[in-house]
């Protein structure tokens, strides 16, 4: 494994032709993605650059076509951009479509392809790297902003018994839940009406840790149950800390979901699937980030 630095080489110094990609967001100065996909790139032996490009919600259009004019070859696109991007793509595929949102940018032609990358994420890193049973299970998710709208069709896709979506704002998590009512047995609640239920997994999909808060739902909800935080930090997070607490059976963070769906987006642009594990320890014994 090659070591990468958060900025890599402009294109016009790493020798061979070198594909230029990017994450944009705002504020995105803290992003690890250009960190994933250089070890990705290094481990591939794929020549290309990403870098974290800062853009302000009403730039957005004048800045991609400013890259689009310098070469930009794909991009990945986080918060406050993942809904208002779909506007700009040309073609969006069917599962970005269905969630509202676009983090994956692939330059096809003369025209730009939308993917959303985060649901199959979070899905790889539950079922293969955390064992996690989903069929025939009940699962709690808390929050119904556009990561929720990303993950609620391909945890639906995987069986389980049935999904309730608790949010503060009882009509944003309501609708959430009809725009998926025909994948499964969806239903939406108040974080203070969650229905008395052994969950076997509980999804924190709120921003509540952005403001080192939780979700104020019933501690009954997490006793034996898998938690898993869609947020990461290096020293955990507040739910994660209230959910071994309260008798959680395992607790965990987003890491693992951050690295798995950067890895999808990298083998949509090169045609290429990295090996996460490398990168997972990387960010684990570097940079103290865990699942
Ligand atoms: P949004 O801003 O779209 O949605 C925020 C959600 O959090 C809403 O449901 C909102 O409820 C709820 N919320 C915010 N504050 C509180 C609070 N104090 N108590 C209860 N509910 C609260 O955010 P995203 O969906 O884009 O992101 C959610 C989280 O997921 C973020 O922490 C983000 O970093 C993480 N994430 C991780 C990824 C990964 O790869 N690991 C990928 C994408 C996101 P309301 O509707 O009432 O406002």
């Amino acid at each position: 494994m090659t070591s990468a630095s958060a900025n890599p080489a402009p294109a016009d110094q790493a020798g061979d032709r070198t594909d230029r990609y990017a994450v944009f967001g705002h504020p995105i100065a803290h992003s690890l993605s250009p960190l994933i996909h250089t070890l990705f790139a290094g481990a591939t032996e794929q020549s290309l650059a990403y870098n974290a490009i800062d853009i302000l919600p009403e730039d957005l259009e004048s800045r991609l076509d400013e890259l689009t004019d310098e070469g930009l070859a794909g991009a990945n696109v986080t918060m406050p951009h993942k809904q208002r991007i779909m506007a700009l793509c040309d073609t969006v595929s069917p599962r970005a479509r269905l969630a509202g949102a676009v983090n994956t940018l692939i330059r096809r032609g003369e025209h730009w392809h939308g993917d959303t990358t985060d649901g199959q994420g979070l899905m790889t890193d539950l079922v293969d790297h955390l064992n996690v049973d989903i069929a025939n299970q009940h699962i709690l998710m808390v929050g119904a902003g556009g990561s929720a709208w990303s993950v609620l069709g391909p945890l639906l896709e995987a069986g389980p018994a049935s999904i309730v979506v608790a949010n503060r704002t009882l009509a944003s998590g309501q609708r959430l839940a009809d725009n998926f009512s025909e994948l499964g047995d969806v239903t939406a609640c108040g974080l203070d009406r969650v229905p008395t239920r052994d969950f076997g997994l509980v999804i924190n999909a709120t921003s509540a840790t952005l403001q080192n808060a939780r979700p104020s739902i019933p501690q009954g909800c997490v006793r034996d149950a898998t938690c898993y935080d869609l947020m990461y930090a290096s020293d955990g997070t507040a739910f994660g800390d209230w959910c071994r607490r309260y008798g959680a059976r395992s607790v965990h963070t987003g890491i693992g979901m951050l690295v798995e769906q950067a890895a999808l987006s990298f083998e949509m642009w090169r045609g290429v699937r990295p090996e996460t594990g490398p990168v997972r320890k990387h960010l684990a014994d570097e940079l103290g980030f865990r699942s």
